[in-house]
């Protein structure tokens, strides 16, 4: 009997439509690959942004919100940021709607993409960035405010001095939340068999913030994984046996921007706060590259959403140019996430051998030497002939 999988998935905006199109063929594709027809994709679309607003009068409707939570999975395009609509994002929207805290970015290499750095095969991370927290909370207030001249007076009463035109921003770093996030990180790089976890932060200066982050990573991974991880400090000593074990480490933000260049060999996941992670995400998806290739997730307790990292690109909305890998990677992420790890595996097999022949859309294209540009649809045509 076929075992079917209701997928809920969001177009999205401006080139989201398309590169779902290319995606959703090259996941099918991939399945039907690997699995003998004994698993299919059913899947069921969603209303969001631009044309959910042309259609209802709302951004973001609450039934599109139940099925994502109902079916605890979905697949999900750009959408566009709506301009003076009093929400800050749709995007963001959804992650608070369903306590989606973790935004995983997996970035690698692949052959055949153009890079700014020497060596951008030895870029091999996942980014396991807190999606609730520290800055993402946005409680800040305007300079010359009601509300910052009575947090700056309060602050005052707590012995710090602060000009009174500032601006005052706050910073929540909660335990609940830095555990369950590296909790995450450790189960992840667990299941993987991969070498590390670092946690990076700048608690040299934000020592009961930042500080905090490190210190709860550490206390979890010794309080839930004490027989599969290690910390690296104590590992030094040459006494403790580290095989198979997973090694925790911290470094400090800064230091973590040059090993990222300098020595990222020597790291496969990391665990960061919000603000960190925002920064390294993208610098690392750079050194391979750039966002076209780089893809994401953002994963809860029981509800997890996989989308393209890139925005909604109108210049080229329906022009059939979009690069769709960002999202179709994001779609072998799901397969992996719903165990269907060789349907994933084919799916990047697929994609790799596609760019590593100089197969690639405009964005790609232009970057590298002597390579005509393919559009959205022929590329999909063309990770489907490789799925083999
Ligand atoms: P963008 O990512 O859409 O574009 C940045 C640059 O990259 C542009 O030059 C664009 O043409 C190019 N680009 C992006 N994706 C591409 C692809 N798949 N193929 C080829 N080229 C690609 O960022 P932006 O211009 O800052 O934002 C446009 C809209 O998208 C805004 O409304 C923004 O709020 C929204 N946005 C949404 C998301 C999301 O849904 N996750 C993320 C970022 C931006």
């Amino acid at each position: 009997m076929t075992r079917k999988i209701v997928i809920p998935f969001i177009p999205g905006d401006g080139i989201g439509p398309e590169i779902m199109v290319a995606s959703r063929l090259a996941i099918d594709a991939a399945i039907e690959e690997s699995s003998d027809g004994s698993t299919e994709l059913v899947w069921k679309e969603l209303d969001a942004g631009d044309a959910s607003f042309k259609k209802s009068r709302e951004w973001l409707p609450s039934e599109t919100l139940s099925a994502i939570k109902e079916h605890g999975i979905a697949l999900k395009g750009p959408l566009t940021t709506p301009v003076g609509s009093g929400i800050r994002s749709l995007n963001v929207a959804i992650r608070q709607a369903l306590d989606l805290y973790a935004n995983v970015r997996p970035v690698r290499y692949f052959k055949g993409v153009s890079s700014p750095v020497r060596e951008p095969q030895k870029m091999n991370m996942v980014i396991f960035r807190e999606n609730t927290e520290d800055v993402y909370k946005g409680i800040e207030w305007k300079s010359g405010s009601q509300e910052a001249a009575a947090v700056i007076s309060l602050l005052k009463n707590l012995g710090a001095s602060v000009r009174e035109d500032s601006a005052v921003g706050i910073k929540p770093i909660s335990e609940h939340a830095s555990k369950r996030l590296v909790r995450a990180a450790i189960k992840y790089a667990i299941r993987h068999g991969l070498p590390s976890v670092t946690l990076v932060h700048k608690g040299n200066i934000m020592k009961f913030t930042e500080g905090a982050f490190r210190d709860w990573g550490y206390e979890l991974a010794k309080a839930e994984f004490p027989g599969q991880t290690v910390i690296e400090s104590e590992s030094a000593s040459g006494r403790l046996d580290v095989r198979g074990k997973v090694i925790i480490k911290d470094r400090i933000a800064d230091n973590m921007f040059q090993q990222i260049l300098t020595r990222p060999e020597e790291y496969s996941v990391l665990a960061t706060p919000n603000l960190n992670g925002d920064y390294l995400s993208d610098a690392c998806a750079a050194q391979v590259g750039g966002l076209g290739v780089a893809p994401g997730a953002n994963i809860g307790e029981s509800v997890a959403v996989f989308e393209s990292v890139h925005g909604t690109a109108p210049k080229y909305a329906g022009r059939d140019i979009a690069n769709p890998c960002s999202l179709m990677l994001s779609g072998a992420m799901m397969l992996e996430h719903l165990g269907l790890d060789s349907a994933a595996s084919a799916l990047v097999r697929g994609i790799e051998a596609t760019l590593a022949e100089g197969i690639m859309t405009q964005d790609l294209a232009r970057l590298a030497h002597d390579v005509s540009p393919v559009g959205t649809s022929v590329f999909a045509v063309e990770v489907i002939r490789r799925l083999r």
